[in-house]
């Protein structure tokens, strides 16, 4: 089945909006529902104007079945990506109740939908989270589920396993879960970006907030871990490998009747002081920093194996690390404040 209308939940948020640039590019036609939660309008016309395309866009919620219904009569869906969701981590500790009820209601009203208007294709953003606190890395997809250290995870390690389930009966609908490790880095056009509300607690967007002087120094939490250089490693990959991963994944599904997990990363495991160094490389800002208590709940390391990706959908990552900085600094540095400059 070809697949061309493809419905974006959260399409306006960081992902999903550079996800949505990559499926103009190869040719599919993205349709955006966004309840704006966590993003802004202001996206909108960015992205027509770096992809000269009108974009249909829906203010709706998924949770909400007349929004999702409202689309579904107007536009012959083929498919579905699904990023709308909650996700700052220690938000999710405040607020619970909300997380679990939007994420889990955005996916269950999704897949009631699915079923009514017979949409057999998704995909959707799960998390590096899933995998809890790893006794190895690289990280496989055949690694066990962990245990969530918080809110947010265990909401996807449900949603993963609300999929699973779905899937064992409706065995004709395609799914797709990607775990993705640590998106970075912006549309080197510096006109769409990661733009967080307040304090940033993901490690780059902090470090581009330090780099236009709206913060002192990047605290770095913990310099004594069982690493070479004593901070935590992740693996960082840019947010624009991370939309070409959908694409190609729309594509597998195409292919492929049943349920399919692969992890969307680098295979690169960064320590914070080598990703501050690489910073500073690229950009030739410097990140002045002082040394913290550990974070409660951080693991010491995670990176991916991207085999399994790399061998069924075509999937390597593409920037490097200096790429990606260049990027997340390009898009800080024409706006200081966001969406709101
Ligand atoms: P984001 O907050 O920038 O985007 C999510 C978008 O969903 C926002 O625009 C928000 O307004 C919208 N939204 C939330 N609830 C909604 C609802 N009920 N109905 C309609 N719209 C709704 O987040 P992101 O970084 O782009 O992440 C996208 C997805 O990827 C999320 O599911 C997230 O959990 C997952 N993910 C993100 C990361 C990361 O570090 N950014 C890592 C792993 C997984
Ligand atoms: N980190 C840090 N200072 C910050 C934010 C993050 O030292 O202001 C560290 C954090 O302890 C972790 C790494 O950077 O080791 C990545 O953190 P982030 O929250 O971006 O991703 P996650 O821990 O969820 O993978």
């Amino acid at each position: 089945m070809e697949i061309k209308n493809v419905l974006v939940t959260g399409g306006v948020g960081y992902i999903g909006s550079h996800t949505v640039l990559s499926l103009i590019e190869h040719g599919y036609n993205p349709i955006i529902i966004d309840n704006l939660s966590n993003s802004s309008e202001k996206v909108l016309p960015r992205l027509e104007k770096i992809s000269s395309k009108k974009i249909k866009f829906y203010k709706g919620d998924v949770c909400n079945k007349e929004d999702l219904e409202v689309i579904f009569k107007e536009n012959k869906i083929d498919a579905i990506i699904h990023f709308a969701g909650l996700k700052a981590v220690g938000e999710s500790v405040q607020k619970p109740v909300e997380y679990y009820r939007n994420n889990l209601d955005s996916t269950l009203t999704l897949l009631e939908e699915m079923l009514k208007y017979q949409i057999k294709n998704i995909i959707f953003s799960s998390s590096a989270t899933v995998y809890g606190i790893p006794s190895h890395v690289p990280l496989t997809e055949s690694d066990p589920i962990g245990k969530a250290t918080n809110p947010y995870g265990q909401t996807k390690i449900i949603q993963e396993g609300i999929f699973q389930d779905f899937s064992f009966v409706h065995k004709d609908y395609n799914i797709c879960l990607l775990r993705y490790f640590n998106p970075i880095g912006a549309h080197p056009s510096g006109m769409i970006g990661e733009a967080p509300n307040g304090i940033p607690n993901n490690l780059m967007p902090y470090i581009t907030q330090v780099a236009v002087g709206k913060r002192e120094k990047l605290h770095i939490f913990g310099n004594d871990y069982n690493t070479p250089d004593g901070t935590c490693i992740r693996d960082y990959v840019h947010v624009c490998d991370l939309a070409e991963g959908h694409v190609l994944s729309l594509k597998k599904l195409a292919q492929e009747p049943g349920l399919v997990i692969y992890n969307l990363g680098t295979g690169k495991g960064t320590s914070v002081l080598e990703l501050v160094h690489a910073y500073e490389k690229a950009t030739g800002v410097k990140i002045p920093y002082q040394i913290d208590a550990r974070r409660p709940g951080d693991v010491e390391a995670n990176y991916a194996a991207t085999t399994k990706a790399e061998k069924e959908l075509g999937f390597k990552a593409k920037f490097t690390i200096e790429d990606s900085c260049r990027d997340s600094n390009n898009w800080q540095q024409h706006n200081p404040n966001g969406y709101d400059d």
